[in-house]
């Protein structure tokens, strides 16, 4: 479907990388830019949902789940019950453990690569972007996410050189592009959880950039190791609400601003929601 929402995956099949607190924080910087921002939740971990204040996922009645199964079995989906408002002004879909038993059942269903994409084909007009936080694999559920994005964005722990696993991330954007999704890019590497403050961790920020940089793009904003991150995680809030004063927050604001830069994003009038 032609639309001007910008789907972006943040994805990455290591786990702790940031890939969590990097869709809360880009989406909630996104609104504050003035954009219509939906967060889904694809992780059957919940981290996301639990990271935005929804802390009981087993037990909602409406995830991410019951729009898959409205999808697989052609009934149709009542969005306004799965949408929930988060007072930051960002709209997430939250996720829960079922989302794990649905990547099992995906194995023998029709178009299984694509029950995403059609789930959230209709909510595509009405948002400027739509972030989808995915789990740590390459697995169906991350296959679906990859199969309805405009763009990839790749979060990287600046803590080693993980060639082996980028090759095998990339290897499999790249068959998405060729068998599923044409449309998919690499919006490009944000690196993550740096250590600015030795020369160590210094010295590992520019090795990723030596390394990535001449195939991919990487951001220019790089994401600080800070407490406040992780507080703010186990408090239900965004940086910029728990800390808007921290090093991170100041990162997470400006890689949001690098972002729009990097995609001239244009604004939805607000009569179109
Ligand atoms: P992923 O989704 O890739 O598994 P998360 O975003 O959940 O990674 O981050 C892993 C852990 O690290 C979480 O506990 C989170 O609060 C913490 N964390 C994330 N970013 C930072 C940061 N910049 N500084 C400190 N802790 C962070
Ligand atoms: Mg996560």
């Amino acid at each position: 479907m032609q639309s001007n929402c910008n789907v972006i995956v943040i994805a990455n099949q290591k786990g702790g990388v940031g890939k969590t607190t990097t869709t809360e924080n880009l989406g909630i910087g996104l609104a504050k830019e003035g954009k219509n921002v939906l967060l889904i939740d694809f992780d059957p971990q919940a981290d996301l949902s639990a990271s935005l204040g929804i802390r009981n996922s087993d037990n909602l009645d409406h995830t991410i789940c019951e729009a898959l199964n409205g999808t697989i079995q052609d009934t149709p989906i009542n969005y306004d019950d799965l949408i929930i408002h988060h007072n930051e002004n960002v709209d997430i879909i939250p996720s829960n453990i079922e989302l794990a038993d649905f990547e099992l059942k995906l194995v023998s269903v029709m178009s299984r690569e694509r029950i995403l994409d059609m789930t959230l084909d209709p909510l595509r007009e009405k948002y400027d972007v739509i972030l989808i936080d995915c789990p740590p694999s390459l697995g169906m559920l991350t296959i679906n996410a990859l199969s309805c994005a405009d763009k990839v964005l790749i979060p990287v722990q600046a803590q080693y050189l993980p060639a082996k696993g980028m090759t095998k991330l990339l290897g499999t954007i790249n068959k998405v592009q060729h068998q599923i999704n044409p449309r998919i890019k690499v919006l490009g590497i944000a690196i993550t959880l740096a250590n600015l403050k030795t020369n160590l961790g210094k010295s590992t920020v520019d090795t990723l950039r030596e390394n990535f940089g001449q195939h991919i793009k990487v951001f220019d904003t790089v994401i600080p190791i800070g407490v406040k991150a992780a507080e703010a995680t186990v408090v239900g809030k965004s940086v910029y609400e728990h800390a808007k004063d921290s090093h991170v927050a100041k990162a997470y604001e400006n890689l949001t601003k690098e972002i729009i830069r990097s995609q001239k994003m244009k604004h939805k009038d607000s009569h179109e929601r």
